[in-house]
């Protein structure tokens, strides 16, 4: 239908006759002269109509934004003073012979210009219409060629694109399955994979030795800003190769796509163990972007009459800590300080205590705060020399449980490094290394910190013995403070995988239940292996400088996991249900009524 798209036109392009096949961007009328912005997906063309082509000027004097066009004409250059240099095709026109419409369109319900100010959930229930915009466009394409650099650059290192069902049974990430009822076996259902890991796992088993998919998976969480019931990783496993090998593979992976697709040489990622990255921000994937660091002050604690202090210090599972804000006096206001202490409340943190460092050589003084009195003179000497504080500083102090204070200065210093543009580079990637294999819930139970497949780097007798000390031999790649992928080496033997079940709580019925074609298959020549998944919508939304997930999916969900276009989930009548067997219990309203 078409010889060109509208955005590739440029100078060179002068006196070739084109047709141009697009939507109507824009129309205006200027003094019997019709101009026609024309968009594809490859940008926006002007193209003019005048009287002379009498019967197409009639008609290009009817089309509405949004109309499809078919135009014919020839390339011009622009007068000069019209030459548009925000626009790629500003220093040309098509001036336009032949114009046929190819659709209409009623007035579309918000403006499809990259200002568009209305809500969230107008955009996602006219999705096919967000879409046309230009950045919905780029997102969309530029995701589309990461996808594919991606292949290259796995095809490059030898991997296989293998495809695993969708229609599974649990795989164990933490979440809720979907469930999918079964009409064959009544009673029984599906579920859709939190991810691959069994099955890559099982390649790997059958010989395949280096695995990837870009595969969707489903999880019921309840949501959180950047999360998706269903999304997209890229999926990786490998045989024969220990953790220093995987991570160079896909380390290799991430900055050949940061170099080829956004010009930005990474270099190497520094390793951090999870220990020194709690310790000093807070947090399993730290922001390196920020210079502020916590600062342990436990045993400063111990013995002061404060028992907001020294209770937490006292505790095995507290922790007291300090985050400094270099010149911070200057920089926030007490206003500022107060919604601070709202907002790590959100993190459980009962309040957030500071110190104002006037003059650092007044210790009676020169520090201004709610606390200091409750501090004896050497305590507030000490606490200034561990954090090297210079007058004019800012600190901030968490005591409680250490979980409560990591999160909560932990989010505080993401916090202080937005709102006072701490920034000291544009991309800081890092991996995060040596986590600990099981995490204790309130209840004394213990779960994975990954999933029950990673490897411990102890044997079997001491993980029983003492699992809250075994660390896994699991690593996080982390981009400024978003964790871009995880994995781990994976257990390959059935001794050592039933003694992670047991430690979970799994008996010996549930494992065979469950797991019991896992076990089987470690039994038959399973080798070494391991691997690791990206968050494919992450990277996208990283690498594009999007501010929501949503804006890298082309149909994503709300943040209550439904989708407004489509309406589902939805109803379905009731011979579907009896096909499946399934009787929905009643709400209660209607048993009343
Ligand atoms: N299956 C893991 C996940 O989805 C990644 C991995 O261990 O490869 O987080």
């Amino acid at each position: 239908m078409r010889s060109d798209y509208c955005g590739g036109l440029r100078s060179a392009d002068i006196d070739r006759e084109v047709t141009l096949c697009g939507w109507v961007d824009r129309r205006r009328d200027h003094g019997g002269v019709i101009f026609i912005d024309l968009r594809d997906r490859d940008g926006i063309a002007q193209v003019v109509f005048d009287p002379d082509a009498a019967e197409h000027f009639e008609l290009a004097d009817r089309v509405r934004s949004e109309y499809v066009l078919k135009v014919t004409g020839r390339v011009r250059a622009r007068a000069p003073e019209a030459v548009n240099p925000n626009m790629a095709t500003g220093e040309i026109e098509v001036y336009g012979t032949a114009l046929e419409i190819l659709n209409t369109a009623e007035t579309v319900p918000f403006q499809l210009d990259e200002h568009t100010d209305v809500g969230e959930d107008v955009r996602l229930k006219f999705r096919y219409l967000d879409l046309r915009r230009r950045e919905m466009q780029h997102n969309l394409r530029f995701r589309s060629r990461l996808t594919t650099a991606i292949r290259n650059y796995l095809d490059g290192e030898a991997f296989l694109d293998i495809e695993t069902p969708i229609l599974t049974r649990a795989t164990p990430e933490g979440a809720r399955d979907y469930l999918v009822p079964s009409r064959t076996h009544e009673g029984k259902f599906f579920a859709l994979p939190q991810s691959p890991q069994l099955f890559k796992q099982l390649l790997m088993v059958s010989g395949f030795d280096r695995y990837y998919q870009i595969a969707k998976c489903f999880r019921d969480e309840d949501l959180r800003a950047d999360r998706q019931p269903e999304f997209t990783q890229i999926d990786i496993e490998t045989a024969f190769l220990g953790e220093d090998a995987i991570m160079a593979i896909t380390e290799g992976m991430v900055r050949s796509l940061f170099s080829e697709l956004k010009g930005v040489e990474l270099g190497e990622f520094p390793r951090m163990s999870y220990y020194e990255a709690m310790l000093r921000f807070g947090s399993d994937k730290p922001d390196l972007r920020i210079p502020l660091e916590m600062v342990e002050i436990k045993d400063l604690m111990a013995e002061v009459e404060f028992k907001v202090f020294s209770g937490p210090a006292n505790d095995p599972k507290g922790r007291v800590a300090a985050l400094k804000v270099p010149g911070g006096n200057d920089k926030l206001t007490r206003k500022q300080i107060d919604d601070y202490g709202k907002f790590v409340g959100i993190y459980g943190a009962k309040g957030l205590a500071y110190i104002k460092v006037n003059d650092k050589d007044d210790l009676e003084g020169g520090l201004q705060s709610p606390i200091t009195k409750f501090l004896p003179i050497e305590t507030r000497a000490a606490i200034l020399e561990r954090m090297q504080a210079e007058s004019g500083d800012l600190i901030f102090f968490g005591a409680d449980k250490a979980k409560v204070v990591s999160e909560a200065l932990g989010a505080l210093r993401c916090k202080l490094g937005e709102d006072l543009d701490l920034y000291t580079a544009e991309w800081a990637p890092l991996w995060v290394v040596d986590f600990p294999m099981f995490e204790e819930e309130d209840d004394g139970s213990l779960t994975s910190l990954h999933h029950p497949f990673t490897a411990p780097s102890c044997s079997p007798e001491e993980l029983e013995k003492n699992p809250l000390e075994a660390l896994s031999r699991a690593y996080d790649m982390v981009l400024n403070g978003t964790e871009l992928g995880g994995g781990s080496i994976r257990i390959h033997n059935q001794d050592m995988q039933q003694a992670v079940f047991r430690t979970l709580g799994i008996d010996e019925r549930e494992q065979r239940e469950k797991f019991g074609f896992l076990l089987d298959a470690l039994k038959y020549g399973a080798p070494p292996h391991g691997g690791l998944a990206f968050g494919l919508d992450r990277l996208v939304m990283l690498m594009t400088d999007s501010d929501s997930i949503r804006d890298v999916i082309a149909f994503p969900k709300t943040q209550s996991a439904s989708c407004v276009m489509t309406d589902a989930p939805g109803t379905v009548d009731s011979r579907q249900l009896r096909e499946l067997n399934i009787r929905l219990r009643q709400k209660k309203e209607e048993q009343v009524s």
